[in-house]
């Protein structure tokens, strides 16, 4: 299956080399020109438990040299996708499959503006990856990944994609609920990163102090509420696997924080902004998510 990749930063490379590794057709994309000259002359760098795996990859900011591509993986962040998704339809064909394994909410309607709906597909991943530099990552988290088509079919082309993806060792299920399952992620990313972002903690110090604790509940909790009323299937009980999501990473300076660490623009339009719009359309008051995502945006607006 021909891949591309748009864009290659820590995920991106990441999937895209251990891809490579299993022997099929991948180029990664990028804006970045510097990074994808690095991996052009000296391979992808992959730091992996201590070691670091080197890989010849096809990579280029061109994405019209490209040609066709079976699968297209979006990879930037959510505010670049729009962009993105415009500069990747030179790669569609007839059957092309256009797939977002990108956190946060809204991505698939961002793709669905542009491509049709028919060939996008839905995922979400749990494996973590941190950008060291031009052409080197780290691969940082292991996790499942799943994949689904937007109506819950499990299509043959979502079992391929897997398939692809459990052969590079991803390991991957189709699941015909991958809308409940943005929404777990959702509400992880949304208890933890802002919250870890602007108070400068680590993942695991926002269960050893009461204050953040409580704010992080009651922020999964209005997520959960807005979940619970768009008809999203919750199972068990989200604010213990938020828990040991945190503590599982405890030692771990979430991406939103590292971003406002280094300045960046984070991307809390897609993760408790979206929320908040979401808890709008329902007219649910969701004040925590409402205010952390003011926050974030008045610590962004300080960096211009
Ligand atoms: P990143 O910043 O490391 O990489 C994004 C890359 O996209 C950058 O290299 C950037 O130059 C490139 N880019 C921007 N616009 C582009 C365009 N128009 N065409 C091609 N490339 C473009 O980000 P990341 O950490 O890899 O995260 C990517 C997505 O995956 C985000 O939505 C993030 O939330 C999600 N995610 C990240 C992790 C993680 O551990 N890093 C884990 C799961 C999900």
């Amino acid at each position: 299956m021909k891949t591309v990749i748009i864009g290659a930063g820590a995920m991106g490379s990441l999937f895209g080399g251990l891809l490579t590794l299993s022997g099929e057709e991948v180029w990664l994309v990028d804006i970045w020109k510097e990074h994808i000259d690095a991996i052009r002359l000296k391979g992808l760098a992959i730091e992996e438990k201590g070691k670091t795996l080197n890989i010849s990859i096809k990579a280029t900011t061109d994405v019209r040299s490209i040609g066709k591509a079976d699968l297209v993986l979006y990879f930037v962040k959510t505010y670049h996708s729009e962009k993105a998704v415009s500069d990747s339809l030179v790669l569609e064909k007839e059957d092309t499959l256009f797939l977002t394994l990108q956190n946060g909410l809204g991505n698939e309607e961002t793709i669905c503006k542009q491509v049709d709906r028919k060939k996008v597909a839905l995922g979400v991943t749990g494996h973590g990856a941190t950008l060291l530099g031009p052409g080197y990552i780290r691969h940082a988290g292991w996790g499942k990944t799943y994949v689904g088509e937007i109506d819950g079919r499990i299509a043959d082309r979502m079992n391929k994609v897997a398939q692809m993806f459990i052969k590079s060792g991803i390991e991957t299920k189709v699941s015909p609920r991958i809308h409940d399952l943005i929404w777990e992620k959702l509400f992880v990313n949304a208890g933890l990163n802002a919250l870890a972002g602007i108070t400068g903690l680590r993942n695991g110090q926002i269960l050893d102090f009461p204050e953040t604790l409580r704010l992080m509940e009651a922020l999964v909790n209005e997520a959960i509420e807005v979940a619970g009323k768009k008809g999203i299937r919750i199972e068990g009980n989200p604010i213990d696997r938020v828990k040991a999501v945190i503590e599982a990473t405890r030692e771990n300076r979430c991406s939103m924080g590292q971003d406002l660490d280094r300045k960046r623009r984070t991307e809390i339009d897609a993760i408790n902004g979206a929320v908040v719009r979401e808890a709008e359309r329902l007219g649910i008051p969701v004040h925590y998510n409402r205010m952390i995502t003011d926050l974030v945006k008045v610590i962004e607006k300080t960096f211009i």
